[in-house]
């Protein structure tokens, strides 16, 4: 059965974005983040594509556990690490490596006794973003209670997050870093980078690169596309034209009637909405291509479907297909800055609905 909406993967792309971070970061590992479904394209799919990682991350136990269950044998970082001590136990027993981040966190560890001690932590360090690790005042002791503990196998990395990463030449960048490397000791393993910072900030590379939206072939600067990095975007949605209307000047279309028409013109029905991802900012703005022309969406984006104007594109039929974004026709990047928000979103957002179609695996 032939489903719409898809999402057609291309695992080609995915595994050249792979080799330009591989390219990028010569000397470090490489912890593939692919949290919330590896960014709306497919967790176990994603991974399977990508065994040439050294480790994943993912955000949540939950997520993990996912990954194991479907015979991920890398070593799995639960970036957020654990909420109580029983997902401290649950990690251990899946073999998952933690990020701590608090000191609650670190008491469950050294009180615990868990049946297979951890490998390969992390110990976050706050350095200007505020939202998860330890003030390094803390850092020292917090590192010396996790080496000692039987419950930790190996070594304790230091791991911080940019705010501003996707800012090139960005002062407070190198002074996060630099809170950083003060607390290192001389083989402590340290990981900073995300995308932005793999791609613009070569001297925060450290051991390991952390690169999520990159790998999807999105760029996270907002005045560069992907193409422009050599970067190849992995995902294309699509769907397709299940109707036409002829409209009169007057007409309105759609809920709450927002758009009318001026003059007589076709309109196209797509079968798309929200309820599939397609965000509903994109009312009268969003941009797609259909028969190699573009289209302007009119009136609101439904939950099933979109309105677009057919008057450029006289060859239009029932079934021909729709491009949302990817490919060489709609750059994710424009689309999320038409919608107010970053591809990120855009990707992450993409629903259960939506087929995932896997190519070049
Ligand atoms: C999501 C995440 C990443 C990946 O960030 P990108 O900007 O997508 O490359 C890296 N590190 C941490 C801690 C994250 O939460």
């Amino acid at each position: 059965m032939q489903s719409y909406p898809l999402a057609n993967i291309d695992l080609a792309a995915l595994k050249h974005n792979f080799a330009r971070v591989k390219q990028l970061a010569p000397d470090s590992c490489i912890m593939s983040v692919i949290k919330a479904n590896a960014y709306g394209h497919g967790y176990v799919q994603v991974a399977k594509a990508l065994m040439d990682t050294d480790a994943f991350a993912v955000a949540r136990l939950s997520e993990g556990v996912l990954l194991r269950d479907a015979g991920i044998d890398h070593p799995i970082v639960l970036l957020e690490g654990v909420i109580s001590a029983e997902e401290l136990q649950t990690a251990s027993e899946y073999s998952l490596s933690i990020v701590f981040h608090n000191l609650t966190q670190i008491e469950w560890l050294v009180a615990a006794q868990l049946k297979e001690p951890l490998k390969f932590s992390w110990l976050m360090v706050e350095t200007g973003m505020h939202r998860l690790g330890l003030p390094i005042e803390h850092v020292n002791n917090a590192l010396d209670a996790l080496t000692q503990s039987s419950n930790i196998l190996g070594d304790v990395g230091l791991m911080s997050h940019f705010a501003n990463a996707d800012v090139v030449n960005e002062a407070r960048n190198q002074s996060q870093l630099d809170k950083l490397s003060l607390c290192a000791k001389k083989d402590t393993p340290i990981s900073m980078a995300n995308s932005g910072a793999i791609l613009s900030f070569p001297d925060s590379h450290g051991d390991w690169v952390r690169p999520g939206v990159m790998l999807y072939g999105a760029s996270p600067f907002d005045d560069q596309l992907a193409s422009d990095l050599d970067l190849q975007p992995v995902m294309q949605l699509s769907s397709k034209l299940i109707a036409i209307q002829q409209l009169e000047a007057g007409d309105q279309v759609g809920y709450g009637g927002d758009w009318h028409a001026s003059k007589a013109i076709r309109i196209g029905v797509v079968s798309i909405g929200y309820g599939d991802g397609y965000s509903r900012q994109l009312s009268n703005i969003g941009q797609v291509a259909i028969n190699n022309k573009m289209a302007t969406v009119l009136g609101r984006i439904s939950m099933d479907m979109i309105t677009i104007d057919l008057s450029t594109v006289d060859n239009a039929a029932i079934g021909d297909e729709v491009i949302l974004w990817g490919g060489a026709a709609v750059a994710v990047e424009d689309v999320a800055q038409q919608a107010n928000t970053i591809p990120y979103e855009l990707l992450c957002q993409v629903s259960e609905r939506v087929k995932r179609v896997y190519q070049n695996g």
